[in-house]
């Protein structure tokens, strides 16, 4: 029986994952290890009882004692709090899942790693942190990573039999988020609801956030040069409005390869699952007939700073991924707690990369784990003091 565990199984990308395990004979078809949440014990509790997973983790330590009492007579273990994520990542499981978050996904998925795990990733932050560390983990351990980020996925499928070597580019689609057709000068004045108002996918609110901004096709980029290990000048990034087709891997012969389907993280989530084989997903068809038209358009720099800040991270490696994401973290819960105007993120993300220039490194310097933390916590530290500086400004 296969064993599987589940990092961030609350969130979006978690609950898609319990609802194909689910789909696939639940706890009588798989062993299921650990399952992490963050404050969302009552759901947690919920899904650990129904797959019968062996721990359950919430990452709030306040929530340990709600935890063992909704778990009481389950049989499922319970713990709280970071280290005991990281814990329950050091349990063997044959595959596992990372949807945490942001840079919290990063130790977990290490650990995971060393085991020599199928880590199907999702949390796309470790790779932009530390994606050196990450590959040289798997590599070490003869583990495997998947891709879960659809664009990732459709590019790792459209790369299957073939030679990296002959890749000439890769198009990274954008549905260009909720704001892609508001003027540009009205987009200073966006609120959290109007970036959360994605057209095409249901996803977790910062990363829908992140859509808007772009953001999430920012760390994207740099996911893709981290995990293909392709050159920056390879990539490219087009406005893709419908969001059917995924992602695009173009050949030395002029052949485009291109990944489409409807908009369900199902689609990359049971790729992953199943991966090296197909099976049955329950994502809707496309009726190409229905569709009638695919539309493109070269993204705007200025509605969209971000992505030229990740061309900027992969021209300089070393610390700058950490750094980037971090700041980028801190940008994100300014800009929901009303404290930073949406077009401000990226300046906020900008001013803090200026400040700690001098402490980013060189180019490829293969940072050990604790000097990536520590750039974390440092740029959470600088941005939230030039946030605080730029409110004064403002
Ligand atoms: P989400 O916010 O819906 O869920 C995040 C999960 O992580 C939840 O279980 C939450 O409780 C947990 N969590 C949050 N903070 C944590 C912390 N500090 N420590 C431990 N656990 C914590 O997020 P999501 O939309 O499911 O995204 C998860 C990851 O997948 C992100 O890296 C995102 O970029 C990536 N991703 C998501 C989608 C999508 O469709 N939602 C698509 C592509 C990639
Ligand atoms: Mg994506």
């Amino acid at each position: 029986m296969r064993s599987i565990s589940i990092f961030g199984a609350t969130g979006s990308v978690g609950e898609q994952t319990v609802d194909l395990l689910r789909r696939a004979g639940g706890a009588g078809a798989f062993r299921v290890v650990a399952l992490t949440g963050g404050r969302n014990v009552a759901r947690l509790a919920e899904i650990a009882r129904e797959l019968q997973a062996e721990v359950a983790v919430c990452a709030d330590p306040d929530g340990l004692v709600e935890l063992r009492e909704r778990l009481a007579e389950s049989g499922v273990a319970v713990a709280a709090g970071p280290e005991a994520i990281a814990e329950a990542a050091d349990r063997p499981a044959d595959w596992v899942m990372s949807a945490i978050v942001g840079a919290a996904g990063l130790v977990p998925g290490l650990r995971v790693l060393r085991h020599g795990a199928t880590l199907a990733l999702a949390n796309k932050e470790s790779l932009v942190t530390a994606g050196p560390l990450l590959m040289a983990e798997a590599a070490a351990h003869g583990a495997r990573i998947l891709p879960v980020d659809s664009e990732h996925s459709a590019i790792f499928q459209a790369l299957v039999g073939e030679d990296i070597a002959a890749v000439e580019r890769i198009v990274l689609t954008a549905s260009g988020g909720a704001l892609r057709d508001w003027p540009l000068e009205a987009l200073a004045a966006a609120r959290v609801e109007d970036a959360l108002a994605h057209p095409n996918w249901a996803m977790g609110q910062r990363i829908t956030i992140d859509s808007a901004s772009m953001f999430n096709k920012a760390l994207e980029v740099i996911e893709t040069r981290e995990f293909f290990g392709v050159e920056p000048d390879q990539i490219e990034v087009i406005i893709h409005p419908e969001s059917l087709i995924h992602s695009m891997v173009g050949y030395r012969d002029g052949a485009i390869m291109a990944h489409l389907g409807a908009p369900d993280m199902r689609h990359s989530i049971g790729y992953a699952l199943n991966w090296p084989k197909r099976a049955d997903l329950p994502v809707a068809r496309l009726d190409l007939a229905r569709i009638a038209s695919l539309t493109f358009r070269a993204p705007d720099l200025a509605r969209y700073p971000a992505l030229r800040l990740a061309r900027d991270v992969m021209a300089r490696r070393g610390l700058s991924g950490a750094a980037f994401n971090a700041a980028k973290e801190v940008a994100l819960d300014q800009f929901l707690a009303g404290r930073l105007g949406f077009m401000r993120m990226a300046e906020l993300v900008e001013r803090t990369l200026a400040a700690l220039d001098p402490e980013l490194g060189g180019s490829n310097l293969l940072n050990g784990l604790e000097d990536v933390l520590a750039m974390d916590h440092l740029a959470r530290v600088r941005a939230v003091e030039t946030a605080r500086r730029m409110a004064g400004d403002a």
